[in-house]
């Protein structure tokens, strides 16, 4: 059989790279930071991480998985509720739900299973979910696993309205729309990313909890690219939205700002937390999360529970790098997050900008379509407390030779 699939796959690979979407994996030789190596050697300042607080190789969160795994062992080879439940594990699980105002959390081995875990066991087909039409893979796949009847707002659009919308030639509804029209469901859901990845933009977590309330609806925020650092003292979106206790349902990665090894959260009330560790499919047929990555992540929430100083640090280096990179002429998606999206709209120009920059020792990423729609290519630019001001500079100094010389600016 094998050789007809041979076949057809290299043909589809082949098509991958002719449409140039083929995704090649730089190899960096070095551990996580604002200076990391590549495999030609070439030391580059990184502007592509999700490490925002700069974590990733923080000494005291290594040490404090070392001394996990030290005493608690490498791993488990046990789900959690045959013996995969050690007391570190619900150490973490309270201090995440501390963290993040919630009653209880429940961990998983990643964000992506916690979205795959989420909605099935809450929601059957009398049941709707109303979802971003942005929002992340891991919510569109967890959504696809249950059977709740779906709606898609167009994004962050909270109204009560039916439009064409021209980017994609087909009727968009927005937010209160679909509420109305979800009327007669047993329970309705709205489920939304805190942060969208590709603009950096919030979700309108007050508009959302108005409506929720006003049509009876829980609340469910992805907060990935939020907790640790958005809001004034890094809780997450809903801070920052000044809607604390409004949200039913907190989903977040260890992945990212918490140290970035790995691990993921359903954070959320009582029961709702306690159904989960009940019927949520991937915690009941995946590994339990290793100690290692227990102690680490339990050390990282110790450290952003007593200061602010780190995402008070990310907040100076976005503004600055937001402020100077304007200043220099180039079109910046507004906004307060450190995501910062450099705007070139020609999917050409974003990659060959891409390159010429990592020349340059400033290594970023040029997206296009699919990830983001046609005509709205872009260089990704993400900011980490890692970076002192120099590096900041240094990264501005750069966009402006390349952007001058490229024509994307004068
Ligand atoms: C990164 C991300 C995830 C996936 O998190 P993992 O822990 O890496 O699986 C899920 N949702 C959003 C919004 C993300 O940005």
């Amino acid at each position: 059989m094998y050789d007809s699939v041979k076949g057809e796959l290299a043909q589809k690979l082949a098509a991958i790279r002719n449409e140039g979407l083929y995704k090649d994996e730089r190899i960096i030789v070095s551990p996580q930071g604002a200076l990391i190596r590549v495999n030609d050697g070439a030391e580059v300042l990184n502007f592509c991480a999700n490490n925002y607080l700069g974590l990733g190789n923080d000494e005291s969160i290594r040490k404090a998985a070392v001394d996990a795994m030290d005493k608690w062992g490498y791993g488990l080879s046990s789900v959690r509720f045959i013996c995969g439940t050690q007391a570190p594990h619900k150490v973490l699980e309270r201090k995440v739900a501390e963290y993040l105002g919630t009653e209880d959390a429940i961990l998983f081995s990643s964000c992506f299973d916690a979205n795959g875990a989420v909605f099935e066991p809450l929601l059957d087909e009398d049941c709707a979910i109303i979802t971003d039409s942005l929002n992340h893979a891991s919510i569109i796949d967890g959504v696809r696993l249950c059977k709740a009847k779906r709606w898609v707002f167009k994004h962050a659009d909270m109204r009560d309205i039916e439009e064409l919308d021209p980017d994609t030639g087909k009727t968009a509804k927005g937010l209160e729309r679909c509420l109305k029209e979800a009327k007669d469901a047993r329970i309705r859901m709205i489920a939304t990313d805190g942060v969208f990845s590709m603009d950096g933009d919030i979700a309108n977590l007050k508009g959302i909890c108005d409506l929720a309330e006003k049509y009876n609806a829980l609340v469910m925020v992805d907060d990935s690219h939020a907790t640790g650092f958005v809001g004034k003292t890094g809780r997450g979106t809903w801070e920052y939205c000044g809607v604390k206790g409004r949200v039913d349902i907190i989903t977040t990665t260890f992945g990212k700002a918490l140290g970035g090894a790995s691990g993921g959260v359903i954070a959320s009330r009582k029961e709702i937390v306690e159904y989960m560790r009940q019927k949520a499919r991937p915690y009941l047929f995946s590994n339990t999360v290793a100690p290692a990555i227990v102690g680490g992540t339990t050390r990282a929430l110790d450290m952003l529970s007593s200061s602010t100083v780190l995402r008070d640090k990310l907040e100076a280096n976005t503004i600055r790098f937001r402020e100077k990179m304007t200043a220099a002429g180039f079109d910046i998606r507004p906004g307060v997050h450190p995501i910062v999206p450099v705007m070139l709209y020609d999917e050409k120009l974003a990659h060959v900008m891409a390159d010429e920059l990592l020349d340059e020792g400033i290594y970023v990423i040029g997206f296009s379509f699919p990830v983001v729609p046609r005509g709205k290519a872009r260089i990704r630019v993400q900011i980490s407390a890692a970076h002192d001001f120099d590096q900041i500079d240094k990264a501005v100094a750069a966009f402006t030779v390349v952007g001058r010389k490229l024509g994307v600016i004068k």
